[in-house]
């Protein structure tokens, strides 16, 4: 064979491959026209039968040179283009994403509006104990000009045995505060039943770390008019978290913070692992404000301000700690709580930090 012939046969396996380029293409393009007819509610997915009868169909026309099993291997290939193509476009279309809606999702609570840029603060105990307690607190809030307070009432504790919190006469309490001292209160919810009694009393629904999956509280608390503050699953990836804010957004709801609050690693000694890139990440990937839970994520008092630093260096809208007068006697969490002294010294330090947008 003459070097022009060779040429000439390479020239026509180039046009070929752009052939096969356009084609591939236009398969794309089609497998996406179907599923803009199909509508928005039936999420495109794998579907082995269609799969089947398109691979029986192409053997049937193969003559070769190309063996059966190459053809099939092939075209699965495409045939998983396809189905990822559409997999990103409903990624694209998620209710949470910054592909959506570019700007800030801006949270107002009782006047501090969050995701505006600029740093928050929630403080306050693990659980709410006695009206006492949790006004020891509030307290040492209002001088430094704080007003965001949380205290859970309904605590999902890992023995059954363990307080359980105070229930209603814990909202109740909550509210009390939040009038006396004008703050926004912000407390777990554990049972879709209890959201709308809840709301009467508090200011933000916390949806917890072993309820970020459970999608029937999600999709009530989606239906209510009031904050949520959702954290992330103790193994949940961020993907997971994200998909569990749009259960919440996709009912109505769009006031929504994230928490990150660390995830379960095979590292002990801290309680969890401080997933501090998740931050960047759902800022990047969502218009959500985004706050860092330093007292569950690390587990260690002595944590707490290096943690809340980290956290506000990397961009978080805000950080949550909790505080107890007397962490010794706490019902729950002891270990990690600040009491006021600490608190004192934490707020101090984190306020001179020079990452600290407030
Ligand atoms: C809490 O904030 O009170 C709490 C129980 O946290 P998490 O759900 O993150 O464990
Ligand atoms: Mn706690």
């Amino acid at each position: 064979m003459s070097n022009n012939e060779l040429r000439q046969l390479q020239t026509r396996v180039d046009d070929v491959n752009l052939k096969i380029l356009k084609l591939i293409n236009e398969r794309g393009k089609l497998i996406q026209d179907i599923e803009q007819a199909k509508g928005t509610q039936e999420i495109h997915q794998y579907d082995p039968i269609s799969d089947r009868k398109m691979l029986d169909n192409i053997h049937d026309y193969n003559n070769g040179p190309f063996k059966k099993s190459t053809i099939e291997h092939i075209f699965k290939e495409i045939f998983k283009a396809g189905l990822e193509l559409n997999k990103n476009d409903h990624r694209k279309a998620l209710l949470v994403s910054r592909k959506y809606k570019p700007e800030n999702t801006i949270v107002n609570l009782r006047g501090e509006q969050i995701g505006d840029n600029k740093q928050h603060f929630i403080f306050g105990p693990c659980a709410v104990e006695s009206y006492e307690q949790v006004a020891a607190v509030a307290n040492a809030m209002k001088e430094k000009g704080l007003k965001l307070l949380r205290g859970g009432a309904y605590k999902p504790r890992t023995s059954p045995y363990d307080f359980q919190g105070l229930g209603i006469e814990g909202l109740k309490i909550l509210k009390r505060i939040a009038d006396e001292y004008d703050m926004a209160v912000i407390s777990e919810i554990v049972n879709a039943a209890d959201l709308k009694m809840a709301a009467n009393y508090i200011d933000v629904i916390q949806i917890g770390s072993r309820n970020m999956q459970n999608f029937e509280l999600l999709k009530e608390a989606g239906g209510m008019k009031k904050p949520v503050l959702l954290k992330r699953g103790l193994a949940a990836t961020i993907e997971e978290f994200i998909n569990a804010a749009e259960y919440i957004m996709s009912q109505g709801n769009d006031q929504i913070i994230l928490c990150e609050r660390g995830i379960r690693t095979y590292e002990t000694a801290t309680r969890n692992t401080l997933d501090i890139s998740a931050v960047p990440i759902l800022k990047q990937e969502t218009h959500l404000p985004v706050f860092v839970d330093v007292t569950h994520s690390t587990g260690r008092r002595d944590l707490l301000l290096p943690a809340a630093k980290a956290a506000m260096a990397i961009g978080a809208d805000g950080v949550m700690a909790e505080v107890h007068p007397d962490p010794a006697v706490a019902l729950s969490d002891s270990a990690q709580q600040m009491d006021l002294k600490q608190f004192d010294h934490f707020f101090n330090e984190l306020l001179s930090s020079k990452f600290i947008k407030v």
